[in-house]
């Protein structure tokens, strides 16, 4: 490309990444043989490494972070301005940012109405569990202070988190982990856990409710869950599913938690994940797409309901959250996340999202069209999945060796794309496409020809598998 940036020699900075870095998610042993990867520059969908060769980034940043793209001057603009004015005070006090974000986002958010900063999905996710086990104690005598969570579904990567993570890979070398965390079923009807069922969906969201009158529904708080499932395989909950969550979760008195950390802020084409299916959650968590990457924010937002129980007894040193989120007290975060949704709006990224979300579900399924390898397609908005099989007919996954190979001959075509993380073993196996909203068509194009000519290589060539 003739605007490619131009850089000096990096090779020194990749020689200070492989001495001193200990990357995420990484095996270091590889980086004896090939060169770790360090990216030093981006724009729009586009980045750059640090030996100048070129991606167009169809995972936002790796796991589904910057929706409005690289190289945004006004969100810098407006993160400098505010740090030279103002750039933290923590604790009890506030901020201008903070206050102008807060009231942004409960605009968007109907029934909702208090928003918590800190600044992870993990952390939010912790303050979601803390105000419910808080609410246990004040409101039921230290009873309802189990939380259930989905398998395949996953909160975060601090301990508690874990303790509700359901990737049983993630968690097998950190436990042991507090009790009163509680797995409910997964609800991909793609791998069926009840055979072929006339209403999946409501067999998934009847089977949460066995899980509470097994625990007894006074000892169960809340439930967590992702309103589609990321990590875990990008599932889109079936048809009838939702509606039946909401009403076991009133029936038994649960705080419905909803994770939207990947789905929040645009990334399914509506401004969160779970405003597709007609629920009222008590309490929603997000982060990467908050911010776009630009700033580490993450909200733990509440209705003023839950709120108000955290002031029953104002004498009372017990009975106000007792939290603290040190760096929930910068403030870049929000100015960073106020740019970050005048630009969806002013751009319009919501209708662009559901627009070229289409076309890449319509590009996926002609894929499977073609390629017998891919058994499942599966999305909403600008996140998508394909579901690779070894055998359609017996929905065997495709070993996770040949997925990273299809990774790699798909970034041999200058296209990143990711992978969901092993949740049963042999399941690391579907390919995940989330490129920022404001992705154009020809760029979906690009991004679903990669993968099609890197399925033919890998899978259907002669002397493949
Ligand atoms: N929830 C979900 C659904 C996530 O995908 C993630 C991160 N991938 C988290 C929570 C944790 O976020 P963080 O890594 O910012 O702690």
């Amino acid at each position: 490309m003739d605007d490619a940036p131009r850089h000096n020699d990096l090779s020194h900075v990749i020689a200070a990444d492989r001495a001193h870095v200990w990357h995420h998610l990484s095996q270091h042993k590889t980086y004896e043989t090939t060169d770790p990867r360090v990216i030093v520059e981006g724009r729009g969908l586009r980045v750059w490494d640090a030996t100048g060769r070129e991606t167009l980034d169809a995972v936002s940043g790796g796991v589904w972070t910057v929706n409005v793209g690289y190289g945004r001057e006004t969100i810098a603009d407006a993160v400098r301005d505010q740090l030279v004015r103002m750039n933290f005070f923590a604790g009890a006090a506030g901020s201008i940012p903070g206050a102008q974000f807060a009231e942004r986002l409960i605009e968007k958010m109907p029934g909702m109405s208090r928003v918590y900063y800190s600044n992870s999905g993990s952390e939010a996710n912790e303050k979601a569990y803390k105000i419910v086990r808080q609410i246990a104690h004040r409101q039921h005598g230290g009873r309802k202070w189990k939380i259930l969570y989905r398998e395949r579904d996953y909160h975060g990567t601090t301990i508690a988190t874990l303790a509700s993570g359901g990737q049983e890979e993630r968690r097998a070398m950190y436990g042991p982990f507090p009790p009163g965390f509680i797995p409910v079923p997964h609800c991909l009807e793609y791998r069926s856990q009840w055979g072929e069922v006339a209403d999946y969906g409501l067999r998934a969201a009847d089977a949460i409710e066995e899980v509470i009158l097994r625990e007894g529904p006074d000892t169960v708080g809340a439930i967590i869950l992702e309103p589609v499932t990321a990590g875990g395989g990008v599932i889109t909950p079936p048809e009838g599913y939702w509606p039946r969550v909401q009403e076991i979760c009133r029936k038994y008195g649960l705080l419905l938690i909803i994770d939207e950390v990947v789905c929040g802020v645009g990334r399914t084409g509506t401004w969160f994940g779970y405003q597709h299916f007609g629920i009222q959650p008590d309490i929603v968590t997000m982060a990467k797409g908050v911010a776009s990457g630009y700033a580490a924010i993450s909200c733990t937002v509440t209705t003023e309901a839950v709120f108000d129980m955290f002031k029953d007894d104002p004498g009372d040193p017990l009975s106000y959250f007792r939290d603290i989120s040190t760096f929930g007290g910068c403030t870049a975060g929000p100015a960073a996340a106020l740019e970050n949704m005048r630009i969806i709006e002013d751009e319009g990224l919501l209708d662009n999202c559901t627009a070229m979300g289409a076309r890449l579900m319509d590009n996926l399924r002609a894929l499977q069209a073609r390629h017998p390898v891919i058994g499942d397609v599966r999305g909403k908005g600008l996140f998508c999945g394909a579901e690779l099989v070894a055998d359609r007919a017996t929905r065997a996954p495709l070993p996770e060796a040949q997925v990273a190979a299809v990774l790699g001959a798909v970034m041999k075509r200058g296209v990143q794309i990711g992978m969901t993380n092993r949740s049963i073993p042999g399941l690391n196996n579907t390919l995940c496409l989330s490129p920022a909203l404001m992705v154009s068509a020809d760029q979906i194009d690009q991004i679903t020809s990669a993968i099609d000519e890197a399925l033919g290589e890998i899978c259907e060539s002669p002397g493949a598998g």
